[in-house]
């Protein structure tokens, strides 16, 4: 739990205006040693956000004692004789917890200040016929043993991001058809394990938290096309999610690739996910799916074996894919897209056809062709995508953190 505000007052007596500019400048300060890739001085700090050089150090005191930086070895800026103390994030001392309910697995990971990954775990299993209860009490068991062993390590966990495959109202209410729920209260159910009602709880789309997961230095705007049961995307417009005007945006799954096709959990007919997601190309290869396994563990493994008809059904899914895709980079002019959930494990297999397909729809194919590739952080790149924002989040309001 944050402390309380009066508890995280960094000076009593400041007037609510100086508190919260000093607020503003915690966290400005943290953000120079967050996007340097590397330690820096207090110089270097004061210098990136004009502070003197007295408000800066007075800052990394508090940021120090508070046990969000550390001090590193000493650094000589070019051009000076003197070295100075490094100041880098503090790994180990906080950490955010992602936790991601799909429909044949639930995952966790914990990452500390530093973005690295301290635990990960993935319980693998249908969901689908299960209640909701069942499946969210399942859940925060795998999020309250994870805060165990992080607490055994030291690790203050700042919150929990939770990602649902489907859709999120009013930061809470979950639509995930796939999973046959409509309107459950994912993080009401959530709070009745004790361990887990003392976190921050905040909830997301599984494709968004995943695409956070990919932004990098290189790649800031893509369109992140994540593959199980369902289908979902996350857009990321100049290194920002692209959420839509209630947050619904991305929902690629849902975009009709066949009018007349089958008709999918979500009342409509021939819907993208009900082509090209795992159940759908499970069925096209004629494949029986083991028990207890993700859908994708079979069709990789077919598919590695050079099975025909499983080497058939991805390309349909591929060809799929194209159209769907090829639809959302017309209106969105991204060039880039990332391959995330089981569609990762399966890239040698679609990226061949989805390429050739994306190369022939797309207007500017002749200029600049579409880049496909997997996601870098593999399948479960949710509940660590989620688990970075908590930690984003702690970053950017530092003070609530600072007991003084
Ligand atoms: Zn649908």
């Amino acid at each position: 739990m944050p402390a309380s505000r009066s508890a995280t007052s960094l000076g009593p007596g400041l007037p609510a205006r100086q508190q919260s500019l000093r607020d503003h400048n915690l966290a400005l300060a943290l953000r120079v040693v967050s996007d340097a890739g590397g330690p820096v001085s207090r110089a270097q700090i004061a210098g990136a956000t004009g502070l003197t050089r007295a408000t800066a150090s007075t800052l990394v005191e508090l940021l120090l004692a508070g046990g969000l930086l550390t001090e590193t070895a000493l650094l000589t800026a070019p051009g000076s004789g003197r070295p100075a103390v490094g100041l880098a994030l503090a790994p180990g001392g906080f950490g955010g917890l992602g936790l991601e309910v799909n429909v044949d697995y639930l995952a966790v990971t914990v990452v500390d200040l530093t973005g690295e990954v301290v635990l990960r775990e993935v319980l693998d299993g249908d969901q689908r016929g299960r209640s909701p209860d069942v499946v969210l009490k399942a859940a925060a068991r795998l999020a309250a043993s994870a805060l165990a062993t992080a607490h055994g390590r030291g690790l203050r966990v700042a919150g929990t991001a939770v990602s649902v495959p489907g859709l999120v109202r009013d930061g809470r209410h979950v639509r995930a058809p796939n999973l046959g729920w409509y309107a459950v209260d994912v993080l009401a159910a959530l709070r009745r394990n004790p361990s887990v009602a003392a976190l921050d709880l905040s909830i997301d789309n599984e494709a968004n938290d995943a695409a956070r997961s990919e932004v990098t230095a290189e790649l800031r705007s893509f369109l992140f096309v994540s593959g199980e049961i369902g289908v979902g995307a996350g857009i990321v417009l100049d290194g920002v999610l692209f959420r839509g005007t209630r947050g619904w945006a991305g929902e690629l799954g849902h975009v009709s690739v066949d009018p007349a096709g089958p008709r999918c959990r979500c009342g409509a007919q021939g819907c993208l996910e009900v082509v090209a997601g795992l159940e759908a190309v499970t069925r096209a290869a004629g494949l029986t799916p083991t028990q207890g396994l993700p859908h994708g563990v079979a069709l990789t493994a077919a598919a590695e074996a050079g099975d025909g008809a499983t080497l058939a059904a991805l390309e349909a899914a591929a060809r799929a894919l194209a159209t769907a895709i090829g639809g959302a980079l017309h209106l969105l002019d991204v060039g880039t897209v990332v391959l995330g959930g089981a569609y990762a494990r399966l890239a040698p297999w679609l990226v061949p056809t989805l390429s050739r397909c994306l190369q022939e729809r797309l207007l500017w194919s002749s200029w600049e062709g579409p880049i496909v590739r997997p996601a870098a952080q593999g399948a479960e790149a949710a509940s660590l995508g989620g688990a970075r924002s908590v930690v984003a989040r702690l970053l950017s309001e530092p003070e609530r953190w600072l007991v003084t």
